[in-house]
């Protein structure tokens, strides 16, 4: 790629990381001018955003433990009452993409400003992507203002997520890293950001399996997250987010897993043959095949490794063909109905990722 004329879209989002920097809410909530926040979390995440609440003082009005994975609108409906009866100034969210997600349709329909403490690897702090799902239709847009003001980053607050949920969902702020290295609006920022964050994400993996409580491990994860959430909010996915919207989405499967399990299949396809993503890739993973590195992570850190297991039926699969070539989207190979059915098969059964035929590799396809 030139170096010498690109365009890189940075977001703007003040980002305070490391260890213990969850002590600095209290004056990030006065620098951004809050005084009466409300904060969310998902279901089960009560104790966590209690310890926040208590960490805020007087700047906490209250708890909001509704986050649901996809927004539902009947809780962001609910929540806006919550903020509209008590004067809620700003919102706190603490947790994963749900609670963030929350978050952010708040910020889009309330105009309050809202700081992100993530606490998986989704990386939606990073990106000006909503999301709100009514009728089982999720509705996305891209809207600066649903961007937190402060993102703060602190690893040991991550020390509880379970090491299934830390894997998949490490795995799935990989996918976000592979995209961008094909993505058709990649800079060097983004293939520099893209780089370290496939590096940071697979070293600190199996170190966080093998021991979640190592702070250091832990440390590296969120910070290959927070690169990897910066690759998905400033370039366009491709085949891979597409599917696995359209898997966990239609399907209602579980996020983080659908990406885990996608991932090495959808790759299999996309990096066939010579191409910068797959040279970057492998460069990154240290690994002269990073579709098998990637497929065996999976099997190595006993993430799922297929969409049975997550409950996907076999008769699911045509549906999902055709959601996916329904609408035009841009990917570095063309997508055919062909190719997505073999994908999505291997991906059903768990088999190895195959070997896809090479032929039209190099365009950038839009379907039509
Ligand atoms: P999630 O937020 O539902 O979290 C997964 C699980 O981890 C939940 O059960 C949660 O309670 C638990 N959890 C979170 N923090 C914890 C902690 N510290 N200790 C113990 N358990 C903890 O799932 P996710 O994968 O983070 O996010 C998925 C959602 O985010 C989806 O709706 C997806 O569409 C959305 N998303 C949006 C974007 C975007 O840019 N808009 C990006 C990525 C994901």
């Amino acid at each position: 790629m030139r170096r010498d004329a690109f365009v890189h879209t940075a977001h703007p989002a003040r980002v305070l990381f490391g260890r213990g920097q969850v002590d600095q809410l209290p004056a990030e909530l006065d620098r951004m001018g809050l005084s009466r926040v409300v904060v969310i979390c998902t279901p089960g995440q009560e104790a966590l955003a209690d310890a926040i609440a208590t960490l805020c003082g007087h700047r906490a009005h209250s708890t909001y433990p509704h986050a649901t994975m996809h927004v539902p609108s009947s809780v962001t409906t609910a929540a806006e009452q919550h903020l509209a009866k008590h004067r809620i100034d700003g919102a706190v969210a603490v947790g994963g993409g749900s609670s963030i997600g929350l978050g952010k349709a708040l910020a889009l329909t309330t105009e309050l400003p809202l700081l992100a403490i993530p606490t998986t690897y989704a990386g939606s702090e990073m990106t000006p992507i909503w999301g709100i799902t009514s009728d089982g239709e999720k509705t996305t847009g891209r809207d600066v203002r649903v961007l937190p003001h402060t993102v703060l980053y602190d690893p040991d607050l991550t020390l509880t997520l379970p090491t299934s949920t830390s894997v998949s969902s490490g795995m799935n702020a990989l996918a976000h890293a592979a995209e961008a290295l094909y993505a058709p609006d990649r800079s060097p920022i983004t293939d520099m950001m893209a780089g370290e964050a496939a590096r940071a994400l697979t070293s600190a993996l199996p170190a966080v399996a093998a021991n979640p409580a190592d702070h250091s491990a832990r440390t590296d994860l969120l910070y290959g997250a927070w690169l990897a959430g910066a690759c998905l909010g400033a370039t366009t996915m491709s085949l891979h987010h597409k599917l696995c919207h359209v898997i966990g989405g239609t399907l209602d499967l579980p996020h983080a897993e659908v990406h885990a399990v996608v991932l090495p299949h959808v790759l299999a396809y996309n990096l066939a043959g010579p191409t910068h993503a797959a040279d970057a890739l492998s460069q990154a993973l240290d690994a002269s095949n990073p579709v098998e590195y990637i497929y065996s992570l999976n099997t190595r850190l006993g993430s799922a490794t297929s969409l049975q297991e997550l409950g996907m039926a076999r008769e699911d699969i045509e549906s999902v063909v055709s959601r996916t070539t329904a609408n035009p989207y841009s990917n570095p190979r063309p997508v055919t109905a062909e190719a997505i059915r073999a994908i999505v098969s291997d991906a059903f059964d768990g088999s190895s990722p195959r070997a896809h035929s090479t032929e039209s590799a190099a365009a950038i396809t839009v379907v039509a």
